[in-house]
């Protein structure tokens, strides 16, 4: 069959490295993609949240299975837009409609949704700009700190932990009223801070039946030992160590389990991957977030970590029979670190030349920002360029294979952490 991902990141690099070595994929299709994936796919020349240049790609080149990677054109409603194409009822999508991508898309859809279905969550508030002089009184008498969430998609940054009430109440005036985050900030989520250890789970569903993927922990800040500005993420490891299998069952039956039956209840069809962020609060499974779509750099440890072929279970979600597809996961460590342009997530240079990718044998080298440059060189073209995953018996080793090549790869500006996994080694010990 032939597949299309969308999406230009280290996640769809790493679905495409997946998916290409199935017997079942004929051609393979990215859009826009990077230079990692035009190594192995056929990269298209439109973005992925252009629905008409999607539909026409899927005729032109007989596409039968789309898997959308970022959640963008998820929550603009890219399934209902091309299940309302006769001509195109046929495809599999994975991913899913606006309806069910609401879970990502609004914090307050989300957070009633949990509420509603009884699915452990902080304690939570909505505010509007109407609803202001309530919002400034809750602060009030809330205790500290506290977390101010803009409604819609901020991309990671539309969260604020605010550690005293002025600065809470600053920020809630800044999203109610200033619009710091656009119309992402129309509404605003106050909630209950909550001590623990964050991880993610995911789950890939056909709607009712699912599968449940290596768990993974991730790395946001920009500096070691999680300090400085939010990122789109600095490394992830999988497995992780707290998850042990008394945890791991609270997560299936207290979150998984509901969660579908949630869906189910409201009448959203549900196929694809649900990303479940979670704090475990003394060993309880707390939902901080849905996302509606794989993570990054998530991806680049969870997949290599999952010995079965991906496609059939692709094909079994979007046929409703994914309990009757066998999924292995292999019991090694899987650890990726990120190496991103200098000055990152603020403002940073592109078109660095990318050199020693050839000396990396022993990691996978998945590419996120990057690109040829026209004389077969290739160059930085994000803020995050590349994620180095590095598999082995120990996480040591995995952390070791990883550091080497983030160390041996090399552009003008390169910056990486050196302790992606250190913190899961010392919670061992
Ligand atoms: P991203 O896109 O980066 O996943 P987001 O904008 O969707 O983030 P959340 O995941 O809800 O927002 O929050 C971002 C981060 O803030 C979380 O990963 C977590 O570290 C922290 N956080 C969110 N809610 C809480 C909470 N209730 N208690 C403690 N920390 C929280």
């Amino acid at each position: 069959m032939n597949i299309l991902i969308l999406g230009s990141g280290g996640r769809e690099h790493a679905f495409a490295w997946k998916i290409v070595q199935s017997p079942l994929c004929d051609d393979l299709f990215v859009a826009p993609g990077n230079a990692g994936t035009a190594k192995i796919a056929r990269n298209l020349p439109f973005a992925a949240n252009d629905f008409e240049a999607v539909a026409k790609a899927i005729t032109e080149h007989r596409i039968d299975l789309v898997l959308i990677g970022p959640e963008e054109p998820l929550v603009n409603g890219i399934v209902d837009y091309i299940k309302s194409l006769p001509e195109l009822k046929h495809v599999k999508l994975i991913g899913p409609d606006a309806m069910g991508a609401q879970l990502e898309g609004s914090k307050d859809f989300s957070k009633n949704f949990m509420q509603k279905h009884g699915i452990p969550t902080a304690a939570s508030q909505t505010f509007t700009p109407e609803t202001l002089s309530k919002g400034l009184e809750y602060l009030q008498q809330h205790s500290l700190p506290i977390v101010l969430k803009a409604d819609g998609l901020a991309a990671g940054k539309g969260v604020v932990i605010a550690e005293t009430v002025k600065q809470a109440e600053g920020t809630l005036v800044e999203m109610l009223m200033d619009r710091k985050f656009g119309d992402a900030g129309k509404k605003v989520v106050i909630e209950q801070f909550l001590k623990g250890i964050e991880l993610s789970v995911f789950v890939l569903t056909d709607g009712k039946k699912y599968k449940i993927l290596p768990e993974a922990k991730d790395y946001k800040r920009i500096g070691e030992n999680d300090t400085g500005l939010n990122t789109g993420g600095m490394g992830a490891v999988s497995p992780v160590i707290f998850a042990d299998e008394d945890f791991m069952r609270k997560v299936e039956e207290k979150v998984v389990k509901p969660t579908l039956a949630g869906l189910q209840e409201e009448g959203i069809k549900y196929v694809g991957f649900i990303f479940i962020g979670l704090m475990n609060v003394k060993g309880e499974p707390y939902v901080i977030e849905y996302n509606v779509r794989m993570g990054d750099p998530e991806t680049e440890v969870v997949l290599p970590r999952l010995h079965s072929d991906l496609v059939p279970l692709l094909i079994a979600a979007s046929k409703g029979t994914i309990e009757d597809v066998e999924m292995t996961i292999s019991p090694q460590v899987a650890v990726t670190t990120v190496l991103v342009s200098g000055g990152y997530p603020e403002a940073y240079e592109k078109g660095k030349v990318i050199e020693n990718l050839e000396k990396c044998e022993d990691v996978m080298t998945f590419h996120a920002g990057t690109q040829f440059n026209g004389q077969e060189e290739i160059v930085t073209a994000g803020g995050r360029v590349l994620a180095v995953t590095g598999m082995a018996n120990s996480i040591e080793n995995a952390v070791m294979k990883s550091q080497k090549a983030a160390h041996t790869l090399r552009f003008e500006g390169k910056y990486y952490r050196s302790d992606i996994g250190i913190d899961l080694i010392r919670y061992r010990d």
